[in-house]
């Protein structure tokens, strides 16, 4: 079935501008695009823009912990190792893998209805995870988070990770995985080692928090370069790091196989600090965005990582022209795919995939938009609320409020049992 988008607005990270075009979608593909003054192509579905619709590539999260959700609000206000030591992981404990499964659905519903069509997520019972991805039809990478415990644990969550890769790497063209190790504070040296060589055995990148807060710097016990390289992190086939808030920019890590993951509402609202994106930027680095948890954050939305991004690093650099709208749309869509190891995604090109949103631009905040300044009327004046549908694969999995692929009704029904079992 092909869906023409007549008299549309595209733009994505890679253009200074907005184009005003047809564009045919066809096997899950942009099969056409074609300036507004030439004929449009027959489609079997037509979404007539009028020139006030706008589409641009969905949005990829690129560090979250999606069942989180079900922990929303527990805790608020309380510093990163208070609030994971007394609030979250003795909450954690209690859920079950049917838990995690619901929560993920609810998560997968605020995604969705917030122009997310990919989601990096590192939890436990991941199985479970997928078998909701898959049944939603978004796009995810999976890594199972590994921290220490009893002996044996890491050994055991590792594996458990590798059977994760088995059954669910590169399912349906959605699902990639990486190997999860927590963090630095939860993984001790030698352990990460055996990760490293895992993931390098199996050809698996890392997703790793890494640095979030000034103590865990100070308690690495070595520069973060000797860390990364004792470690084995820098030669993993691809690594993703998430906050890096004390990272230095001029530390020597290689662009071709590490991203870093810029999660500044979370980092802001649990008072880490904030990472210094700008001269990361400068050094032509790939940074993508995040949301993080919900129980952090406390949105898994991505417009607000957008502009809180723009807006967060002008102030601090005393610099209107550093952060661009251009760079935050690449930094939430292109970005994030290419980290996880999904090509062809995040941007609007023929032959590309058709991860996208439709926006609706007929609202009185957007008077003055044209092809010139869309950039910036979407991340400094738009919001979810301008989510008009959310398609992945070529496939709508949001439109017009609704969940084709999902029952909206029973996902809230058994998320709310869930919360309320694990905070009796
Ligand atoms: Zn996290």
């Amino acid at each position: 079935m092909a869906t023409l988008f007549k008299d549309v607005l595209i733009l994505d990270g890679s253009r200074i501008k907005a184009e005003r075009v047809h564009m045919l979608v066809s096997k899950g593909r942009i099969s056409q695009i074609i300036n507004v003054n030439e004929n449009p192509p027959s489609a079997d579905k037509i979404i007539s823009g009028h020139g006030k619709m706008a589409v641009i590539p969905g949005f990829v999260n690129a560090h979250t912990h999606a069942a989180m959700v079900l922990l929303r609000g527990l805790g608020e206000e309380s510093p990163l190792m208070e609030w994971l030591q007394t609030k979250i992981w003795p909450v954690e404990e209690k859920l079950t893998p049917d838990y995690i499964y619901w929560g993920t659905l609810s998560a997968i519903l605020e995604m969705l209805s917030t122009g997310t069509t990919c989601f990096a997520d590192m939890y436990f019972e991941m199985e479970r995870v997928g078998e909701a991805v898959l049944g939603a039809g978004i796009r995810a990478a999976l890594s199972r988070g590994i921290t220490a415990g009893e002996p044996g644990k890491i050994e055991k969550s590792l594996q458990n990770n590798l059977d994760l890769a088995q059954k669910f790497h590169g399912r349906e063209g959605l699902i990639t995985v990486q190997i999860g190790p927590h963090a630095p504070y939860t993984v001790p040296v030698d352990k990460m080692k055996l990760i490293t060589d895992a993931a390098k055995s199996h050809g698996l990148g890392i997703h790793f928090h890494f640095l979030e807060t000034e103590g865990e710097l100070k308690n690495l016990g070595m520069s973060p370069e000797k860390y990364l390289d004792e470690t084995g992190l820098n030669s993993v086939p691809y690594l993703t790091l998430a906050h890096a808030v004390y990272l230095d920019p001029s530390t020597d890590l290689n662009p071709d196989n590490v991203t870093l993951i810029h999660n500044p509402n979370s980092n802001l609202k649990l008072g880490s600090g904030v990472m210094n994106l700008n001269a990361w930027l400068e050094r032509d680095f790939p940074v993508a965005l995040g949301t993080d948890g919900a129980s952090s954050n406390n949105r898994l939305d991505m417009w607000e990582e957008m502009r809180t991004t723009a807006l967060l690093h002008k102030g601090i650099n005393k610099n209107p022209v550093c952060v661009s709208a251009q760079e935050v749309l690449r930094m939430s869509t292109y970005e994030g795919a290419k980290a996880y190891g999904f090509s062809q995604k995040g941007m609007l090109q023929e032959g590309w995939v058709a991860d996208l949103i439709l926006v609706n631009l007929d609202k009185p905040h957007y008077i003055g938009v044209n092809e010139e300044n869309l950039g910036t009327y979407l991340v400094y004046a738009g919001s979810s609320a301008d989510v008009a549908g959310t398609m992945v694969n070529g496939k709508w999995l949001y439109k017009n409020g609704e969940f084709p692929t999902l029952d909206k009704e029973e996902i809230l029904l058994k998320s709310r049992e869930a919360r309320e079992a694990i905070t009796k």
